[in-house]
């Protein structure tokens, strides 16, 4: 699946493992996550994300 990183610290949302801390369970792909996460690192929004290569 598809990773994104966060522009703002470069933290990267891996679907196969989620985000477990934030109740993203391990699986969810990106367009599952809610509009309200936000990077467990940093805090910005999903829009402070794009696609990794
Ligand atoms: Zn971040």
């Amino acid at each position: 699946m598809q990773k994104y990183e966060c522009e703002a610290c470069g933290y990267i949302y891996d679907p196969a493992k989620g985000d477990p801390d934030s109740g993203i369970a391990p699986g969810t792909p990106w367009e599952d996550v809610p509009d309200d996460w936000i990077c467990p690192i940093c805090g910005v929004g999903k829009d402070m994300f794009k696609p990794t290569d």
